[in-house]
């Protein structure tokens, strides 16, 4: 039988066993938390159990923590909430998922976009010019860690620039959280999003975090669940899941990002020796460990993409959440990669079920390919 390889967790990972547990159990019994007989007080106690742990590890209050259908829902909630209780400019750095970057400029078209370095790490400079200029009430969006190079953010820095200055910080730490040490306290931030299926939970449950007195008018109205803040019944399944996977991830990241860390420096090692021209984006920054962002020269990513999927082995190019399209990716281009180059950007992502033998289905598929490169410039 033909071995497969998944190599792209920072686009999904698969259900680890603690949260497939948690969320067969959930949904077997189901009940709806808000109901007040004894199967609805069942679920609404494995809701606040699940708040709880999510508090308890991000050093929140449990009051602070607002579940929601994923992350992107989250920072619409977080953005939106923000926006309505007062907020009058918005910022966001250049490297935002699109799920923060696109929404943050339909709600205020003069949102600022602040840049990035080589390296692909926000410009604090560019944050302290930012926010000496405000005079209204303002926002600034920084990722803890970002999805496609894996470059770490100095979210704390920015925050103590922004708090500083009267505005305030959203944190979207779906890659970061579970894989580096990260609190909502550590990071300062005043609005936090998590995504349950980044974690190895299932997909359908985020969390947004928000500091107590953050400024929020709840942007949606409905039947008053999550304190008023977000309406609509909660998926208790995946919610379980994500605090299962939560839990796990946390108290594995250290040894995970020992073990994933050596994977994937195997991996870009063993990439180099095939192609000494390797290009391996976002080097010089502090780096998420389970990831690596590269390009071959002249292999286009789409190309590498189809031929190792029939391989066996899923990679993603440039932003897998981008719907399947395969475009030059906007985070290579704030980071000055050309536009051709960031056509060949090609990334593998490790996590919790990742093994020595997914990296070497990976290179024994990669190998061919990378050598074979220069001939597919020429024949197109
Ligand atoms: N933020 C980052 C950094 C991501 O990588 C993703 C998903 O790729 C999201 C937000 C969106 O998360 P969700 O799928 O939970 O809406």
């Amino acid at each position: 039988m033909r071995q497969l390889a998944y190599c792209d967790y920072n686009a999904g990972a698969p259900l680890r066993p603690q949260a497939e547990a948690a969320w067969l159990e959930a949904a077997r019994e189901g009940g709806n938390p808000s109901s007040i007989h004894g199967a609805g007080r069942l679920a609404h106690a494995r809701l606040e159990n699940a708040r709880e742990i999510l508090a308890k590890g991000l050093n929140a209050r449990a009051a602070d923590i607002v579940f929601a259908s994923g992350a992107t829902e989250a920072a619409h909630l977080a953005l939106e909430g923000a926006w309505a209780a007062g907020v009058r400019r918005l910022a966001i750095s250049a490297i935002e998922h699109e799920c923060v970057f696109a929404f943050a400029r339909a709600l205020d078209p003069a949102c600022a976009i602040l840049p990035v370095n080589q390296a692909g790490v926000l410009d604090l400079d560019a944050v302290r010019g930012f926010a000496k200029l405000q005079d209204k009430p303002f926002l600034l969006a920084v990722m803890l860690a970002n999805n496609e190079t894996g470059a770490i953010q100095p979210v704390a820095e920015a925050a103590a620039i922004v708090h500083g200055a009267g505005g305030l910080l959203l944190c979207d730490a779906c890659q970061g959280i579970g894989r580096m040490p990260a609190t909502f306290t550590q990071l300062d931030a005043d609005y936090l999003l998590v995504s349950g299926h980044k974690l190895g939970g299932a997909p359908g449950a985020g969390v947004l975090a928000m500091a107590c007195g953050a400024p929020f008018s709840p942007p949606r109205h409905g039947g008053g669940q999550e304190r008023g803040r977000r309406p609509g019944t909660e998926n208790v399944p995946a919610i379980a899941a994500l605090a299962a996977a939560f839990s796990a991830s946390q108290a594995q990241w250290e040894s995970e990002r020992a073990r994933l860390g050596a994977l994937r420096d195997g991996a870009e090692a063993a990439l180099r020796a095939m192609r000494p021209d390797l290009v391996v984006f976002a080097q010089a920054s502090e780096r998420l460990a389970n990831t690596l962002c590269f390009a071959l020269p002249r292999l286009r990513a789409e190309t590498a993409l189809i031929m190792l999927d029939m391989a066996g082995v899923r990679i993603s190019s440039g932003a897998a959440c981008s719907s399947g399209k395969v475009q030059a990716s906007r985070a290579l281009m704030a980071m000055g990669v050309a536009q051709e180059r960031a056509g060949e950007a090609l990334r593998i992502s490790f996590g919790w079920a990742s093994t020595a033998q997914d990296v070497e289905i990976f290179l024994a598929a990669m190998a061919p390919i990378a050598a074979r490169a220069p001939h597919f410039m020429e024949a197109s």
